[in-house]
C-alpha cells in the first residue's frame, strides 16, 4: 500500500458505488482519497457475481465483479486515490478520520468528508427465529463471498427467508454455484420486490411461503430443517441450510460514538438536502443513508452529493439564502400512519443533492402521499406501495421560507 498522505481535500469512507462515484465527479477539480477496508474497492457489487449492473453508469449490462472494476478504473482516470484495507475508526471535528491499517494507526485530515459505508444485514439474533444454532446460517453478503471470493459451496438446499431484492439476488448467486434453494419464505401477504421478479423463484422451482412465519430452524451442527407456520398450518421443510435476506441496516458503526447526528428511524446519519450531516463538513450517500438501494441508486446518488461538495467548496454553499432566515434548513417530520422514514430529513432551499423526498413504509399502504408547509398543502401524489419499496416525492421549486415541512399518507 502506498503511504496515506496526511491531508487531502475530500476524503470518502467507503469505496463502493456510491463512494467511487463521487469521488470520480471531483477528482479533476480536488484531491480525492478513497478508503475501504475490504482488500480491493468496488464494495457490494464486487460480491454479486451475477448481472444486471451498469445500464444507467456504463450503458451496457455487467455482472457485479466487471461493475466494481469499471467503476474502480473510472475513478483512477480521473485521479481519484485509493487505499484498501484500511478501516476508518473514528470520525473528529475539524473534518478528520482515524484510520488503522497495515502501516499502523493515522490521522488524515480533509476539507470535507463523505461518508459512503453502504449497508449491513440484518442477523438471526436481530430477527429473533427460534431454535438451535447449527451451522449453514447465512446472510445474503456472507453467501456472495463465499461463492464468488471464495469458490466454496456453504449448503446444496437451503430455504431463503425474505423476498425483497437482494434476496433476487441471493437465487442468483445459488444458481452461480449449482445450488437449489427449496423453498423461499415471506411473511408478507406478496412478495416484497416488484413483478416480474416476484415470478423468479417460481421460474426456477422454488416454493414460495407467502403469510408464513419461521418458527424455528432445527439442526444440531447443521441446518436439517426450517419450522413454518402458514396458511396451509405447520410444516417442516427439509433443508440444509438458511439464507437470511433483507433487515437491512445502515452501516453506522463510526456514528455511534462520533459527534455526528444519527436519524432514529434509517439508522444512518441525518442529512439535509445537500448530502450534509449535522456538522457540516461531513457529507454522506449511499446506502448507509437508508436501506436499502439499488447500485445503480447510489452510484448517482454519489455523483448528487459530490456536485454540492464541489459547489460548497468553490464558496457557493447551497442553499444560496435571500435572507438569513432562508438559509436555515427546513425540517421534514412524518404524520401518523405507516410511513416509517425520510431522507433527506431536512431541506435547505436550493439545494439540488436531493430533488425529492425519498420515503418507505412499514406496511402495505396506499393513499394521498401529502406534503406541507405551515400547514399548507404543497405537493402530493398517490401511491400503493410495500415495505422496502422506493417511494419518492419530488420537492417543488419554491418552498416557504422558515417553519418545517411535515410528509403524511391519507389512506384510502
Ligand atoms: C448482500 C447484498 C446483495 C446485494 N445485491 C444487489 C444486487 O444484486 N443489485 C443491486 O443493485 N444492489 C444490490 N445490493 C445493494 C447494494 O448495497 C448496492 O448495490 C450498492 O453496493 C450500495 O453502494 P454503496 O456505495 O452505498 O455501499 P457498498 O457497496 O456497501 O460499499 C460500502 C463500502 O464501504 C466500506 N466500508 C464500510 N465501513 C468502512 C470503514 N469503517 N472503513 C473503511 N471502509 C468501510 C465497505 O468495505 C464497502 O466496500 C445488495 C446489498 C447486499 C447487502
Amino acid at each position: 500500500m502506498t503511504a496515506l498522505p496526511a491531508e487531502v481535500d475530500v476524503l470518502i469512507v467507503g469505496g463502493g458505488p456510491a463512494g467511487l462515484s463521487a469521488a470520480t465527479v471531483l477528482a479533476p477539480h480536488l484531491r480525492v482519497l478513497v478508503l475501504d477496508r475490504e482488500a480491493m474497492a468496488g464494495g457490494i457489487p464486487r460480491h454479486c457475481g451475477h448481472p444486471p449492473f451498469g445500464m444507467r453508469e456504463f450503458g451496457r449490462v455487467l455482472r457485479g465483479p466487471d461493475y466494481a472494476a469499471a467503476l474502480v478504473a473510472r475513478a483512477r482516470a480521473a485521479g481519484v486515490q485509493i487505499a484498501c484495507g484500511v478501516d476508518v475508526t473514528a470520525l473528529h471535528p475539524g473534518p478528520a478520520v482515524s484510520v488503522t491499517s497495515d502501516a499502523g494507526p493515522a490521522r488524515i485530515a480533509a476539507r470535507r468528508v463523505l461518508l459512503a459505508t453502504g449497508v449491513r444485514e440484518g442477523s438471526r439474533v436481530e430477527r429473533m427465529i427460534g431454535g438451535e444454532k447449527p451451522g449453514g446460517i447465512l446472510p445474503t453478503g456472507a453467501l456472495q463471498g463465499m461463492v464468488h471470493l471464495e469458490g466454496r459451496r456453504p449448503f446444496l438446499r437451503p430455504v431463503i427467508l425474505g423476498t425483497e431484492l437482494v434476496a433476487f439476488s441471493a437465487i442468483m448467486t445459488c444458481a452461480h454455484a449449482g445450488i437449489r434453494p427449496v423453498a423461499m419464505i415471506e411473511e408478507g401477504p406478496r412478495a416484497t420486490a416488484r413483478w416480474p421478479a416476484a415470478l423468479y423463484p417460481r421460474l426456477r422451482g422454488i416454493a414460495l411461503h407467502l403469510g408464513t412465519r419461521v418458527l424455528a430452524i432445527e439442526g444440531r451442527e447443521r441446518v436439517e430443517s426450517v419450522l413454518i407456520d402458514g396458511p396451509a398450518g405447520q410444516q417442516r421443510i427439509a433443508a440444509d441450510g438458511v439464507i437470511l435476506s433483507g433487515r437491512f441496516r445502515p452501516e453506522a458503526t463510526l456514528l455511534v460514538t462520533g459527534h455526528l447526528a444519527r436519524d432514529r428511524a434509517t439508522g444512518g446519519p441525518a442529512i439535509d438536502s445537500a448530502g450534509r450531516c449535522s456538522d457540516p463538513d461531513f457529507h454522506a450517500a449511499g446506502n448507509l443513508l437508508r436501506p436499502v438501494e439499488t447500485a445503480g441508486w447510489c452510484w448517482d446518488e454519489g455523483r448528487r452529493v459530490a456536485g454540492a461538495i464541489l459547489a460548497d467548496l468553490r464558496g457557493a454553499p447551497p442553499p444560496a439564502p435571500e435572507s438569513p432566515s432562508r438559509s436555515a434548513p427546513l425540517p421534514v417530520t412524518l404524520g401518523p400512519g405507516p410511513l416509517s422514514w425520510v431522507v433527506p430529513q431536512a431541506v435547505v432551499l436550493g439545494a439540488g443533492a436531493f430533488g425529492h423526498l425519498q420515503l418507505r413504509v412499514e406496511r402495505p399502504a396506499r393513499g394521498r402521499l401529502v406534503l406541507r408547509a405551515g400547514g399548507a398543502v404543497i405537493a402530493g401524489r398517490r401511491i400503493a406501495s410495500r415495505p422496502e419499496r422506493r417511494i419518492l416525492l419530488p420537492l417543488p421549486p419554491d418552498l416557504p421560507a422558515g417553519g418545517g415541512l411535515s410528509v403524511t399518507l391519507e389512506e384510502g
